[in-house]
């Protein structure tokens, strides 16, 4: 079958089509005849060795109507409709038409369904349009062809600049195509945070507002990226600290509108759970393990963008409890990773710490983090603590909340029967925790997808990554859409 411009020697099955199948066909041969020879309208015929379909649009400037669409009833639902209407669409665009229109009766309910999934929107309804006897409402529809052949193009050559700033990391990032890392650029603020023991709010959205426009003059200076070239601009949209969030969400939107390009809020933790797509693309169903400073959970995804939450910290979250019982150790911020540094892949005495039994696929670490508290400041009575003491502290703590972790994810794996594991957040940089689960992984002949070590605390590169798949599924974000301290993970990909 082809679709192909109407010609005079169509016009007889033009009118028998419409005749037949359309309620509102008032076209004679001599209109068409007129139709097909006028620069102002377009007719199209799908034609398998005879006429089964046509469509007939007026254009009018900026705007084209279409007049008529019909599909012979024994070849209907085939897809003829939808390929007459990109058919048309392609030399609308050519002709400089920007939106394409149409009427369609509220009763007719199967030619609402085609023009919606074909991306038109109710503009208006304009009451008893249709007369007597078949009387009904209009519902007058709209397409921005220009807007979306616009899309096309900047999907084929997407370059994103990507924002990160939810914590206490202002990062820039350029991702193309989804997966190319052209620059990731972190200025992290930790050792402004590092007097305060911990992130302070306050200070982290002022570092921000001083970082952007450094990094942003880095990524100007860049010789072989030209910054016109960005086709998108996505940012972290929650969770975080609200003031943080802020300051990349007003950057974005600047930078989206000067550029007159498209905008992309992302989940911070999608982020996360993708940053090991860098590495390799991810199979689906998978588990993915999420462990942050502010978050630890396991995530089922069913299949791409798809996040359910099947358990999660009661209380803490894995890098908070580190960075706690890191403090009482007098270890630098952030614990974690000095806990780590401290450790290595040595093994020290065991310390006896209490078993947690918690429901579900569900951890708990405010219990042992308290019992350590304990014992530590115990210790420090008897005078300070020894490196041997802090040593072997920091290991029994650093193993017994990270086995937790993994015991509560291999169950569920093996519950689910999935056998596509991801690790993903600022502590999966950990050396226990990317030793224990590879050696499991293997075990059990899982595939282990685990990001690369400078990709696991927070960067701009994961979150393009996330935002490149939004595009794919047509989920860019108003210019008034508010960043969320709190946002749900599970409503990212709808
Ligand atoms: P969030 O996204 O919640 O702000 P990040 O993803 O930036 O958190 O992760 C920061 C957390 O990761 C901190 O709690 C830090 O202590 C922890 N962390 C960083 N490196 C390591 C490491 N090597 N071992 C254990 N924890 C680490
Ligand atoms: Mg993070």
């Amino acid at each position: 079958m082809i679709i192909r411009l109407a010609e005079t020697k169509d016009v007889k099955s033009i009118i028998a089509i419409g005749q037949k199948v359309l309620l509102d066909f008032s076209f004679k041969e001599e209109d068409l005849n007129k139709y097909i020879s006028d620069p102002a309208h377009l007719v199209y015929v799908a034609d398998d060795k005879k006429i089964v379909g046509f469509i007939s649009i007026r254009i009018e400037g900026e705007d084209a109507e279409i007049d008529a669409i019909a599909i012979n009833s024994d070849r209907q639902h085939q897809g003829i409709g939808t390929q007459l209407l990109l058919e048309a669409i392609k030399d609308l665009v050519d002709k400089n038409v920007i939106n394409l229109l149409l009427d369609v009766r509220r009763k007719n309910m199967q030619a609402f369904r085609f023009y919606k999934k074909n991306g038109f929107t109710t503009t208006s309804i304009r009451p008893n349009y249709y007369p007597e006897p078949n009387l009904d409402d209009a519902f007058c529809m709209k397409k921005e062809i220009i807007k979306q052949e616009k899309e096309k193009v900047r999907r084929k050559n997407e370059i994103i600049l990507a924002i990160e700033s939810s914590c206490d990391e202002s990062a820039l990032a350029i991702v193309k195509n989804g997966k190319e890392i052209i620059a990731n650029t972190v200025d992290t603020q930790i050792k402004e945070h590092q007097k305060y023991g911990g992130v302070y709010p306050e200070l982290a959205s002022r570092l921000h507002l001083q970082n952007m426009p450094k990094l942003l003059k880095y990524l100007m200076s860049l010789k072989d990226f030209d910054f016109t070239t960005i086709t998108h601009v996505a940012f972290t949209q929650g969770p975080g600290l609200p003031g943080a969030l802020q300051i990349g969400s007003v950057v974005a939107k600047t930078i989206a509108s000067y550029l007159d390009v498209p905008l992309i809020g992302v989940n911070h933790l999608a982020g996360h759970i993708y940053a090991g797509e860098f590495v390799k693309p991810y199979s689906y169903p998978a588990l993915a393990l999420v462990a942050s400073g502010g978050n630890s959970e396991i995530v089922l995804l069913k299949e791409s963008m798809s996040f359910k939450i099947i358990g999660q910290s009661l209380d803490d979250a894995i890098g908070e409890a580190l960075d706690k019982v890191a403090r009482l150790l007098d270890l630098p911020y952030p614990g974690g990773k000095a806990i780590d540094e401290l450790v290595g892949n040595n093994e020290y005495p065991l310390i006896n710490l209490p078993k947690v039994n918690v429901d579900g696929y569900n951890f708990s670490y405010s219990g042992i983090k308290s019992h350590v508290a304990r014992l530590i400041e115990k210790e420090k009575s008897k005078g300070p603590l020894t490196d041997k003491t802090k040593c072997s502290i920091a290991y029994s703590v650093e193993k017994v909340f990270i086995d937790q972790l993994l015991e509560k994810l291999f169950i569920a794996a093996k519950d689910l029967k999935i056998k596509n594991i991801i690790l993903g957040g600022g502590v999966s940089a950990n050396s226990y925790l990317r030793k224990e689960i590879t050696n499991r992984c293997k075990a059990s002949r899982y595939n282990l997808f685990i990001p690369p070590l400078e990709l696991t605390t927070d960067n701009a590169a994961m979150i393009g990554l996330v935002a490149s798949k939004k595009i794919a599924i047509n989920r860019m974000c108003k210019f008034d859409t508010p960043t969320s301290a709190n946002l749900d993970l599970e409503i990212e990909g709808e």
